[in-house]
């Protein structure tokens, strides 16, 4: 069968996970690993799903820069990788969920600067820092605004951009106040909703966002939280997520996956629309707004002339059910098959 016969499938354009890691232990020896191995691991992890565009927001700088040049060369099929190397976090401030690893700390706003550069220089093409860190359950440690301020000053500088951890409401603020382009997840560890005005800020300062609602389920059931406790802490992440899609803001479509050990991202799909998020923003947030911040410059997120022929075959009608976003039947990156179900790996 010709990969374009496909009676009721949908032609969309090609995904963005804006949040990823490159850390499972498949990945490691990125350079030397033979191909076939590190395919089928793109393909489970991200191609089946659609996914041509990622950014890895935490992962081993060298490692990560090897396997984005590989698949850049057309060795492997492989999603376009912007990848940010391991988080820069306060002092003292390295979150407790990744101990013993220990996380470069930005002790001052030279250092800060210096660390800033040596990172875009090393290869990274953004920067990632933790404006608030959970350090220990219940004990969150801020990064200074004058080294934050320091980071997002340094990056734009030299035209990158930052993403953010925030942790709770209060991270998300310095964040913003900073001028960092993106938060990484929603903060339902506050047990705040976010405010009409809190959401107003966000938008006048730009920032985009990426709920990961199906990060917090998957955390709290792990830990054997109480049903009802999940299901507070998820009201207030899709109250966030909700806010901030109907004030306009800049949603971005992002699961934590490599972090999260679920690859299939139906509940990311399944979460936002019980958010209330309908069809048209959960499209956007995987296509046109991530394309128009982080490609820089391509022509992609869209299927017009003459942008880049990134596109996903879908089974059925994912404005009518949101799990057929992961029903994919084939996904195109520039004009190339990167996936097709069915043929191997
Ligand atoms: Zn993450």
């Amino acid at each position: 069968m010709s990969p374009l016969t496909c009676p009721g499938c949908s032609v969309l354009a090609g995904f963005w996970n804006a949040h990823v890691h490159f850390t499972e232990p498949v990945w490691l020896g990125a350079a030397t690993a033979p191909a076939p191995k590190l395919r089928g691991a793109l393909t489970e992890m991200l191609l089946q799903y659609g996914f041509v565009h990622v950014l890895d927001t935490g992962s081993d700088l060298d490692n990560t820069v090897v396997l984005r040049s590989r698949i850049a060369k057309g060795e492997l099929p492989g999603p376009d990788i912007l990848t940010a190397g391991f988080p820069f976090a306060p002092p003292g401030g390295t979150p407790f969920y990744i101990k013993p690893l220990k996380l470069p700390e930005l002790v001052s706003p030279a250092a800060a600067r210096d660390s800033v550069l040596r990172r875009l220089a090393r290869g990274a093409d953004f920067i990632k820092v933790f404006a608030a860190s959970p350090v220990s359950i219940g004990r969150v440690v801020e990064m200074p605004p004058a080294i934050l301020q320091t980071v997002t000053a340094a990056a734009h500088a030299k035209g990158r951009w930052v993403a953010a951890h925030p942790t709770t409401n209060a991270g998300a603020d310095l964040a913003i106040a900073a001028g960092v382009d993106l938060l990484l997840h929603t903060t339902p560890d506050g047990g705040k909703p976010w405010d009409v005005a809190f959401v107003k800020r966000m938008i006048a300062a730009r920032v985009a966002v990426a709920p990961t609602l199906m990060l917090w389920r998957w955390e709290l059931e792990r830990a054997h939280r109480p049903a009802a406790v999940v299901d507070g802490f998820l009201a207030i992440a899709r109250q966030q997520a909700a806010a901030f899609s109907r004030a306009g803001g800049d949603l971005v479509f992002g699961t934590d996956v490599g972090y999260v050990a679920v690859h299939d991202p139906s509940d990311e799909y399944r979460l936002l629309t019980d958010a209330g998020i309908g069809f048209d923003a959960v499209l956007a947030s995987l296509t046109t707004i991530p394309a128009r911040r982080f490609s820089g410059g391509r022509s992609t997120g869209r299927l017009e002339p003459g942008a880049d022929a990134d596109i996903v075959l879908v089974a059925g009608r994912p404005d009518r059910d949101p799990t057929a976003f992961t029903r994919v039947e084939t996904v195109w990156k520039r004009g190339l098959i990167v996936y097709h179900r069915g043929a191997p790996n």
